[in-house]
């Protein structure tokens, strides 16, 4: 076993770029997953889970050298018994291996999923930016119609706008494989030509992946992006199609979007429509992505799958979402969990008891509140907490198999038998 350098001070923190989440943030981040999945399935979407590793392999086939992911930022092991292994640092290719196992082609198509999660890719760690990040995505998986990619833009598009924030949907096309291979030579011709003129990054991209140069964020290389040759001036009589189909129906279901031509997003895999949701502030401003996708109908074939299966999905950053979002904006409802307070310790076993007396799994839930000592205390740290009620276990009520049942909002409160406490509840 190699020996860590490392002194007790750091080991005593979590890996950079990766955090704890108690407290309020676990909340939210837990409020945010259920929201997004009652929208998701509201459209059709179920539930997938899939491991948290998968081959190396599938990693470097569907998203590709010369891409950020790939060339610098995964995570990837040698197990024991010799498997190359990679931390996921995406959903899409994953799922899509599941698909491609399951035979799930031959189930109705298209499969809708939805899934949650962490996420690790091994970028330098900044506001927003983590080596353990968490997604909540969506994939439609077995159809080609443009109405699949607008269903997925819409159903991310609702769950993002919940945050409050101004968003704007930045769409693109980037035409079929063999549209691409063609423009990505003109476009090498371009940036060869103005090679000099590049930053000293994306010089070196010119041969491995010139389509990032162009959401490259280095001053002198925006300056030559003006004039660089744009897809969608090269698109084919399909992808065209693909793509005015695609906007119309988000114009008929009044999603605002606007057309981003050097829009290419950082997985290869990606055909056609690619879209990206960015806050935009009242003055038109724009930070950073909350979440994007895209179609890609050539993946499965990518990864060594024999068969096409066309495809369009999305994921959102929930690290993202949850920091720029205030006041429990994903709460769906208030808590309709109530706490179990004792006015004196002595009353613990006695207060388990009531607890074991009165709830089962599929009864209302009752909790001990687990802050014990002053009572005004606990009731204060309830109220502010967002609860409604509160049942409160004194001496006398005890005595006589009773206990307190307190109405926080119209703070009115009346003695209930402990034999029917869940009724009242209910
Ligand atoms: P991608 O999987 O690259 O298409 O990213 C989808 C979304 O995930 C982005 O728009 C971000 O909001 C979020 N995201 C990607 N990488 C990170 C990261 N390292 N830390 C936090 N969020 C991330």
């Amino acid at each position: 076993m190699s020996s860590s350098k490392k002194s007790n001070k750091d080991i005593l923190q979590a890996p950079r770029g990766m955090r704890d989440f108690f407290g309020d943030a676990f909340i939210h981040k837990q409020e945010f997953f259920q929201y997004a999945e009652t929208i998701a399935e509201q459209r059709g979407f179920t539930g997938i889970e899939t491991p948290i590793m998968e081959h190396t392999e599938i990693f470097l086939k569907g998203i590709g050298d010369g891409t950020d992911i790939v060339d610098k930022e995964m995570y990837s092991l040698e197990t024991i018994g010799g498997d190359q292994l990679t931390l996921r640092p995406e959903g899409t290719a994953p799922i899509i291996r599941s698909y491609i196992e399951h035979g799930m082609g031959s189930l109705p198509q298209p499969q809708l999923f939805h899934y949650s999660g962490p996420f690790f890719r091994h970028d330098k760690p900044q506001k927003g930016r983590y080596r353990q990040f968490y997604q909540f995505g969506l994939e439609v998986m077995g159809s080609r119609d443009p109405l699949y990619d607008v269903h997925v833009i819409e159903t991310g598009y609702t769950i993002v706008k919940q945050s409050g924030q101004n968003i704007v949907v930045k769409l693109n096309s980037l035409g079929s494989y063999k549209v691409r291979q063609q423009y990505v030579k003109k476009l090498v011709e371009f940036y060869t030509e103005h090679k000099q003129e590049l930053a000293e990054r994306d010089q070196s991209r010119i041969q491995t992946n010139p389509l990032r140069i162009l959401d490259s964020k280095e001053e002198t290389t925006v300056a030559i992006n003006q004039q660089a040759p744009r897809l969608i001036d090269y698109l084919d009589e399909d992808s065209q199609k693909h793509f005015n189909q695609v906007q119309m129906l988000l114009e008929k279901i009044d999603i605002p979007y606007v057309i981003e031509p050097f829009l290419v997003r950082g997985m290869d895999y990606y055909e056609h429509t690619v879209f990206e949701y960015v806050i935009q502030d009242n003055d038109g401003n724009e930070s950073f992505a909350l979440g994007g996708g895209g179609r890609y109908d050539g993946l499965a074939e990518m990864i060594g799958h024999t068969k096409s299966v066309p495809s369009v999905g999305l994921g959102l950053g929930v690290d993202r979402i949850i920091e720029t979002t205030h006041n429990n904006a994903f709460r769906m409802e208030e808590k309709k969990d109530v706490p179990l307070i004792i006015t004196d310790d002595s009353l613990y076993a006695e207060a388990l008891g009531v607890i074991k007396k009165t709830t089962t799994v599929n009864t209302q839930r009752i909790f001990l509140y687990p802050l014990f000592g002053k009572l005004s205390k606990q009731l204060s740290r309830i109220e502010k907490e967002g609860y409604q009620t509160v049942i409160i276990l004194g001496e006398d009520e005890f005595k006589k198999n009773m206990v307190t049942l307190r109405d926080l909002k119209t703070q009115t409160q009346e003695d209930v038998r402990v034999e029917d406490l869940q009724t009242y509840l209910s």
